[in-house]
């Protein structure tokens, strides 16, 4: 059989055997199709069917979450954990809490996390969990009974050797802390390598909450340099107002000198010809937990669009850091139009493919999140590092270090790319790095 054949059978079979489960398909298609000269050069990958493999999880989990809100009422929520592959070290990856969690979601990104883990070398596999449990707008008490009831569930699949979750959409270090404080009761153990994302003063890293918008940043950073360009006085654009797009503004304004003149949230766009004023954006969704609506109540000369689409705005980089498929075709074709030269994801497969493929075709540099978005679980890998040593590093320290990684990622990928045909593609260069050093362990460690 072809290649191009087998790949496409194999795609078909994902899709048969994940019904109802679009953003898997998606996610897998994407991966899978970087892989035609891989699996041309290694034969061994093919008939090791190592691509089938990578696409069934090694176990997937999933449990019914009992939990009682402050007015005494009963809710049923589920939760998930794929443990998706283990080949490089014992899964990891975060846990999202979100009304919009089911199956195809966690599957999505959990096969993302096992080529972004892989990339990163730092010895850990993939993994991914979570809840349609939605903490908006819930008490804290309310929250810690249902991080409470999910690790009653959680607790005997994880651990500090096995599995080691984090945070993610709606799981901050307050849900991190409910979750080990159960973990402990339960399991009479104090393993803070259990989870990463702590507080820093009981384990936790610093640099960890800043670790993914900052390590975006970075990886663009070194995406401009091959263009012999830099962030310095570059018009950009970052979707979200979350935790990924806060501290993606705060490094490319306070570090590398380019202006942020629009962030998002899902009630609309918030737009500023003079660059956000990061010090308004964290107070009101740090402080105050509100929404970036409120930013135009104190600057006059910023607008707010109810519903606005933010990529309309003309900008020279963007960073989608919100949601999946947040920036489609048309999208891309307007950012492409306005003269926008790189777009680097914050968020996990915020681009669909066609605005991917849009993005390739144009020559425009396209950073795929599991290279750009790695900083979190770069810091994480840190965090086990240091609790295995029973260490506390400093800020400077941690960032230096994910500096460093977010190079290293970067010229990785760059390397695959040109070893493979397609220099300069990001996309082809993260898969191929992501997926040979799995597959050569796969193969390594026989047919498991
Ligand atoms: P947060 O929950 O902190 O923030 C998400 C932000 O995106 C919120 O401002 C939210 O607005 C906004 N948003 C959601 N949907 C839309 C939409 N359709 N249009 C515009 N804005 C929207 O999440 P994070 O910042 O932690 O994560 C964002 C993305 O980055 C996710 O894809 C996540 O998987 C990925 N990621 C996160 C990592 C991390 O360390 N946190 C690590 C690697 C990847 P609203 O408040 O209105 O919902």
């Amino acid at each position: 059989m072809d290649t191009k054949t087998n790949i496409e059978n194999i795609c078909e079979g994902v899709v048969a055997r994940n019904a109802g489960e679009p953003e898997f398909h998606q996610a897998v298609r994407e991966v899978v199709g970087s892989l035609a000269p891989v699996l041309e050069k290694h034969p061994e990958f093919v008939e090791a069917k190592i691509v089938e493999r990578l696409c069934e999880p090694d176990r997937q989990i999933m449990f019914r979450v009992p939990w009682q809100d402050d007015e005494g009422e009963v809710h049923v929520n589920r939760g998930f954990r794929i443990e998706f592959s283990n080949a490089l070290g014992p899964y990891k990856g975060g846990l999202r809490f979100h009304s919009s969690v089911y199956l195809g979601i966690v599957k999505f990104l959990g096969f993302e996390q096992v080529f972004k883990n892989s990339i990163m070398d730092l010895g850990i596999g993939g993994g991914k969990g979570g809840s349609d449990f939605n903490p908006k707008g819930r008490s804290d008490t309310e929250v810690m009974r249902f991080c409470q009831s999910f690790m009653t569930e959680l607790y005997r699949h994880i651990g500090e050797n096995t599995d080691v979750p984090a945070g993610d959409a709606g799981v901050g270090p307050r849900e991190i802390g409910y979750m080990f404080g159960q973990y402990k009761r339960i399991t009479n153990k104090y393993e803070t390598g259990t989870f990463t994302g702590k507080e820093v003063n009981w384990g936790g890293s610093p640099v960890r909450f800043e670790a993914t918008g900052y390590g975006c940043a970075y990886f663009m950073q070194e995406v401009l340099g091959t263009l012999d360009d830099s962030f310095e006085d570059k018009t950009c654009l970052v979707s979200g107002s979350g935790n990924v797009a806060i501290y993606a503004i705060e490094k490319i304004q306070e570090e590398f000198g380019g202006k942020v003149v629009a962030c998002s949230d899902s009630g609309g766009v918030v737009y500023d010809e003079n660059g956000l004023d990061l010090e308004t954006l964290k107070h009101i969704k740090l402080e105050e937990g509100s929404r970036i609506s409120e930013y135009a109540d104190t600057h006059e000369h910023a607008r707010y669009e109810d519903g606005g689409n933010i990529w309309e705005i003309p900008c020279d980089v963007a960073l989608p850091c919100a949601t999946q498929n947040e920036l489609e075709e048309d999208d891309a074709e307007k950012l492409i139009k306005n003269g926008c030269t790189a777009v680097g994801e914050g968020a996990n497969m915020p681009c669909t493919p066609e605005a991917v493929h849009a993005f390739v075709d144009a020559g425009v540099s396209y950073a795929p999140g599991k290279a750009a978005n790695a900083g979190g679980v770069a810091v994480s890998a840190l965090e086990m590092q240091q609790n295995a040593g029973r260490q506390s590093w400093s800020f400077e320290y941690t960032d230096d270090q994910l500096k460093e990684i977010m190079k290293n990622i970067h010229e990785r990928c760059r390397e695959a790319a040109e070893e493979y045909g397609t220099p300069g593609n990001y996309l082809n260069g993260a898969n191929i790095a992501g997926f040979t050093k799995v597959a050569h362990a796969l193969i390594a460690q026989g047919l498991t």
